[in-house]
């Protein structure tokens, strides 16, 4: 029987290749941090989730060890036999405490917290809005459900207004989103989408994994940043990029709806609780953030800093309010061989072309971080201009 399966695969993934869209892995022989080893040599990894550089900070580094001499390796349970420590409990305060929610639920994954968010809440009788950009676990979440699903163009609030009348039939709807959109950077407008919810008596979901610890005055996400604190019902979110980058995601928001998930949600009730090192390390950072700005300062003085001079070198960039920007290229060859002269340079990055982005939108994305200091992100813009200038895209 392999036989036949096996030579099916083998042609998928020639064409793949042939469609140069094979994903390889890169192997990186550190912890991660701006500056990593990569087969034997140095680069400045700009590609990395790790917003707030948390991910190779010793404070988390330490708080997980302790945690894991405290409370041992792992839960072997799920959480509602026997797999909650007060820890767990403390966690999900934390986290209420940082979105000013009313109560958190802690999956394994943030892709968990989305696939598990729409079906235990939502029917046939309800309606899911979502924009056309969202996550891909938000995608998975909205297929497990029964809900009618709409769909609106990315952030287009005049498309937002038609679904939502064409789902004035249904009993309950629910716009969803992500906070920050992962390929330009652009965050959602959540005010807008807030008062539109409103006039449509709709709910409103946005997914954090990419705003939360960056979008906002103090980087506490969208509704520090739009003043939506209040008109937001459900907020998702991941421990794997800004908040320490290991592993574990959440759903925050009022209370009788994470209450409703903790009895429902699939992901929740059949797999298991996180381990106590990253509970540890995730209350860590918590208290770090609470304590002091720091962290998301620096992210935002460097996102200026790198932002200014790529505009002044004459690079197009996105417009972002993020820590992700998109340097537009528009050729998808001219992209691929970019980013590799670039690591040639020691600048890790990465170029994304159709089907990624849209036909004519490749680019090569860069996340910017805390973890990089002055000197790296000059080291990266004087990579950029050189590659620029040879391949002719600067003059
Ligand atoms: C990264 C990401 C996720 C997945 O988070 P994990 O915790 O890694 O599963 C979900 N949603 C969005 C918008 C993301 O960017």
């Amino acid at each position: 029987m392999y036989t036949n399966f096996r030579e099916h695969l083998q042609a998928e993934l020639a064409a793949i290749r042939e469609a140069g869209l094979y994903k390889e892995e890169r192997l990186i022989e550190c912890p991660q941090k701006a500056a990593i080893q990569v087969a034997g040599k140095e680069v400045l990894n700009f590609c990395a989730n790790n917003y707030l550089g948390l991910a190779d900070d010793p404070r988390l580094v330490a708080a997980a060890k302790a945690m894991m001499d405290k409370r041992g390796y792992g839960m072997s349970s799920v959480r509602f036999i026997c797999g909650t420590q007060d820890i767990h409990k403390q966690l999900e305060a934390a986290i209420s405490d940082f979105f000013r929610t009313e109560d958190t639920i802690l999956y394994a994954a943030c892709f968990d917290a989305n696939g598990g968010v729409f079906e235990p809440l939502l029917t046939e009788e309800d309606a899911i809005i979502s924009d056309a950009l969202n996550h891909a676990s938000i995608i998975d979440g909205v297929r497990l459900s029964k809900a009618k699903r709409y769909r609106y163009a990315n952030a287009d609030m005049a498309d937002l207004e038609r679904q939502l009348q064409a789902a004035q039939a249904q009993r309950f709807r629910i716009v969803v989103t992500d906070g920050v959109f992962s390929m330009d950077g652009n965050v959602a407008p959540m005010d807008k989408i807030c008062q539109l919810a409103e006039k449509y008596n709709a709910l409103v979901m946005v997914d954090e994994s990419h705003s939360a610890g960056v979008v906002g005055k103090t980087g506490h996400g969208v509704s520090e940043h739009f003043g939506t604190y209040g008109s937001v019902d459900i907020y998702t979110g991941t421990l794997g990029k800004a908040f320490g980058g290991a592993v574990g995601g959440f759903t925050t928001g009022r209370k009788e709806i994470i209450e409703m998930l903790r009895q429902r949600s699939r992901p929740y009730l059949f797999s298991n609780s996180i381990p106590p090192c990253v509970v540890g390390a995730a209350l860590e950072t918590f208290r770090i953030l609470k304590e002091s700005n720091a962290l998301h300062d620096k992210l935002m003085e460097n996102v200026e800093y790198f932002r200014n001079r790529m505009m002044a070198a004459g690079f197009d960039i996105k417009p972002t309010q993020s820590a992700i920007c998109a340097v537009m290229l528009y050729d998808a060859p001219l992209s691929q061989k970019y980013a590799s002269l670039l690591q040639d340079e020691g600048i890790y990055v990465t170029g994304f072309y159709y089907p990624v982005v849209p036909q004519g939108q490749a680019r090569i994305r860069v996340q910017i971080s805390a973890a990089h200091e002055r000197e790296h992100l000059d080291r990266c813009i004087t990579a950029f201009v050189k590659i620029g200038k040879q391949l002719g895209v600067l003059k």
